[in-house]
């Protein structure tokens, strides 16, 4: 069957979407994926690979050093603005509403900024929009502080600012609502067995730039991969993992190219 055919009939039947997106959706806005050079940190006499600043260890030992890389990254995120493949994802969840659901492992809080709902949008690596208590007095999130200036790479964080990154309720340093490499998954923040749980059931995957490095989202498509009467759409320029489980499966589609390009012809086949 060719795609047309595979993906019209969701737009009158009651199944489900899922819609997995990852970094090279936000790539499309010009965020880069901190994995390359943009990522590097120094600190004192030390250059810092992202894979370090982004854990909990540097956080701890460091935490204004790595609350310094996360203003900047911060910056780079706000500056940017979704694109026409964010644009077809809130389409989609207009269309299929209570049928839909977004996972994503974007922190920059693009799909929220275009319109996507925080009901139905499982952020399962956080938003960097907002902050949290680093001693866990409150689940509560509280938003960015809008008082904190842009920031240029190696700024260092000032007074005043520290002032700002802290807990409301208890005083103690705030963190970036994100997941560390060194942290694991859960509900109360990343909406972890939500999203598992939606996936479980899920009738049809569309994975957007994604190259599949984390656990969850290969769980997810691996998941949705082993049920015959799924479909799965794989949007990416170039092989990876999920690329495989479209191949490998009767429904499964691939598209070799940005999600900006494929994800509005897609919604076209849903709007007609
Ligand atoms: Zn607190």
């Amino acid at each position: 069957m060719d795609t047309a055919e595979l993906l019209k009939p969701f737009k009158d039947n009651n199944k489900r979407i899922t819609v997995l997106t990852g970094a090279g959706i936000s790539a499309e806005s010009g965020i880069p994926t901190f994995r390359g050079p943009e990522g590097y940190w120094t600190v004192g006499s030390r250059e810092y690979r992202p894979e370090q600043m982004a854990t909990h260890s540097m956080f701890t030992q460091n935490p204004w050093e790595s609350w310094a890389w996360y203003l900047y990254r911060h910056t780079v995120c706000k500056k940017a603005e979704p694109n026409s493949g964010h644009r077809a994802i809130v389409q989609m969840e207009e269309i299929f509403k209570d049928r839909f659901r977004l996972v994503t492992q974007n922190v920059d809080g693009l799909h929220l900024r275009a319109g996507n709902s925080r009901e139905r949008t499982f952020q399962i690596h956080g938003n960097l929009n907002y902050i949290r208590c680093s001693g866990e007095c409150t689940p509560k999130l509280f938003d960015f502080p809008k008082e904190i200036a842009d920031k240029e790479k190696d700024q260092p964080v000032t007074e005043e600012e520290k002032k700002l990154l802290t807990c409301p309720r208890c005083g103690s340093i705030a963190r970036p609502h994100v997941l560390w490499f060194d942290e694991c998954y859960n509900e109360t923040w990343y909406k972890a067995e939500s999203a598992m749980g939606w996936a479980t059931s899920t009738d049809l995957l569309l994975v957007v730039g994604t190259a599949g490095a984390t656990n969850l989202p290969m769980q997810i498509g691996g998941m949705v991969a082993r049920n015959p009467e799924a479909v799965i759409v794989d949007i990416n320029p170039g092989d990876n993992p999920f690329r495989q489980f479209a191949a490998r499966h009767d429904r499964g589609i691939a598209l070799d190219g940005p999600g900006g390009e494929f994800l509005p012809e897609l919604l076209a086949l849903w709007e007609t």
